[in-house]
């Protein structure tokens, strides 16, 4: 049986996890299209504001960690398409632009949630920043020095929790 994972944060990597556990023998794959699995989005803002916390230390498990449980997952890999009919999916390399068709038993879509990013005139603008991923944690962190003045669109946890963050450092 070969179960096919798309996305490699915390629902699909606990979910291979948990299949592992379950049955020694499955072949388990996941595409994450990001450059990181398996980390801890719930201490981005303090990493991210906080020049002695590194980032790194969000991440919970290598791809090298999960390989050793035989479970293989391709960073920096997008799925594109799927195709119950066949059971493919249609994946890219990012890194490459390649795109390949890879078959499976089982499909998990583990692909999380998108923020919502309002048609404000002026929003892609480069220090316009948003906080979702560990690369928006990485590309945060490396603006903030040098910056006396933030503006924070969004007073949900994540807005009120980086506000307060700055606010002590
Ligand atoms: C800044 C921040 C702080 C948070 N703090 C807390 C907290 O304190 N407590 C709490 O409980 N929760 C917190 N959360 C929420 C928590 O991080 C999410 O609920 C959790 O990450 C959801 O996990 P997930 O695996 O479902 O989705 P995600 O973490 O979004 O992972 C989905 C993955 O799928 C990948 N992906 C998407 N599409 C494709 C595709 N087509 N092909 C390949 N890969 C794809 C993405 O790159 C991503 O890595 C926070 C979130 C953020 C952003």
């Amino acid at each position: 049986m070969k179960t096919v994972i798309i996305g490699g944060d915390a629902a699909g990597m606990s979910s291979a996890a948990k299949l592992r556990r379950l049955n020694k023998t499955a072949e388990i794959r996941v595409y994450e299209k990001g450059s990181y699995l398996s980390y801890s989005s719930c201490g981005l803002p303090y990493s991210a504001a906080y020049e002695d916390r590194s980032i790194d230390r969000l991440i919970q498990r290598t791809p090298a960690d999960f390989e050793a449980s035989e479970i293989y997952p391709k960073l920096r890999h997008e799925v594109l398409k799927v195709n119950p009919g066949d059971k493919t999916v249609l994946v890219k390399n990012l890194d490459t632009g390649d795109e390949f068709f890879d078959t499976y038993d089982n499909l998990l879509i583990a692909t999380g949630a998108r923020p919502v990013i309002p048609e404000i005139p002026g929003i892609g603008l480069e220090n316009v920043l948003r906080l979702k991923t560990i690369d928006d944690g990485i590309k945060l962190k490396s603006v903030l020095p040098g910056v006396n003045s933030v503006l924070i669109a969004g007073g949900g946890y994540i807005g009120v929790e980086v506000a307060e963050t700055l606010a002590s450092v």
